[in-house]
């Protein structure tokens, strides 16, 4: 098994090869979590501190319930309750962190770079939870897993990413993870949610859902990133649902067996139609909640083989 990062900070310098080297071990660690014994010590004796700048539900709780299932002594900061509110920057946040010896750091900010400018400051391994809009590598890999257990394989799939492109850190992401695998990739969006540029990283856009949805393997929908607007991308709600809202009609352009993924939170009416996120015969949003666990531990685990071959007083 070869990975040799000490952090885990994007997809970008991710090989294929140490992708799939996550994916294996996350493969086992989903056995291991439908199991009742669910205590581990892969990170036994490690401190893992999660730092969310950011709202979370899904990443949070699951590289919480990840790093104790592993043996970790887990600490949840509460950023909205620290002295960032006082004023404190990130870096000196990081440099008071960093003097309590934590071995793994989980840090969400609402900056892209944020988190790669802290993993410079500190000794430990850093583990990007999500950066603004530019990665959220555990998402990609988490969503990996999952096609790859539902489609049997991870490559020669036509996939469809759909939504709010621009400002989203999940297709970011999930666009390099998904070429580097050869895969096919269309991102399907109004022109105004879509970077410009977009065609260089490999993928082909489409503004007509159906079009673009044409017998696709794997359809993601996008939640529509607010909090990363400044000013009016769409028309309405209703009128972006009606154009590109995902429904029963427009799915059935894509392959007969496709499936529905999203990340979360899910707008129901917005980007999605409540009765098909539900529909287990199509949407794989419950086992992408599932395989999240999974990575996260298959991550922390392998970066913390890294840190532990390392001589103690690279740490000091
Ligand atoms: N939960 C994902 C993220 O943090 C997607 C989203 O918020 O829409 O990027």
């Amino acid at each position: 098994m070869r990975f040799d990062h000490r952090h885990l900070l994007g997809i970008e310098p991710l090989r294929p090869d140490e992708i799939t080297t996550i994916l294996d071990l996350a493969e086992q660690y989903v056995r291991f979590n439908r199991g009742r014994d669910k205590h581990a010590n892969a990170l036994a004796g490690l401190t893992q501190i999660n730092m969310f700048f950011e709202n979370s539900t899904r990443t949070q709780a699951s590289f919480e319930l990840a790093g104790k299932r592993l043996g970790a002594d887990v600490m949840n900061m509460s950023m909205q309750a620290s002295s960032v509110k006082k004023g404190e920057t990130l870096i000196d946040t990081a440099l008071t962190l960093n003097a309590m010896h934590p071995d793994l750091l989980v840090v969400r900010h609402p900056h892209s770079g944020a988190v790669d400018l802290l993993a410079q400051k500190v000794n430990c391994a850093v583990l990007n939870a999500g950066d603004g809009r530019h990665e959220h590598p555990t998402q990609a890999l988490l969503d990996a897993l999952t096609i790859r257990r539902a489609k049997g394989r991870l490559h020669r799939l036509t996939i469809a990413i759909c939504g709010d492109i621009a400002h989203s850190r999940v297709a970011r992401s999930n666009l390099l993870l998904l070429h580097k695998m050869e895969n096919r990739i269309r991102l399907i969006g109004p022109e105004t949610l879509m970077p410009t540029g977009i065609e260089d990283f490999g993928a082909e856009v489409f503004a007509d859902m159906r079009e673009g949805l044409k017998g696709a393997d794997v359809v993601m929908m996008l939640r529509l990133q607010k909090e990363r607007m400044d000013g009016g991308f769409i028309p309405s709600e209703r009128e972006y649902y009606h154009r590109f809202g995902l429904d029963a009609e427009k799915l059935s352009h894509a392959a007969p067996d496709a499936i529905v993924m999203h990340p979360g939170p899910m707008n129901r009416g917005v980007e999605i139609d409540g009765t098909l996120a539900d529909d287990i015969n199509r949407s794989v949003i419950q086992d992408q909640v599932e395989m999240g666990v999974a990575v996260r531990m298959a991550a922390m685990d392998l970066l913390a083989r890294n840190l532990r071959a390392r001589p103690s007083e690279v740490m000091a």
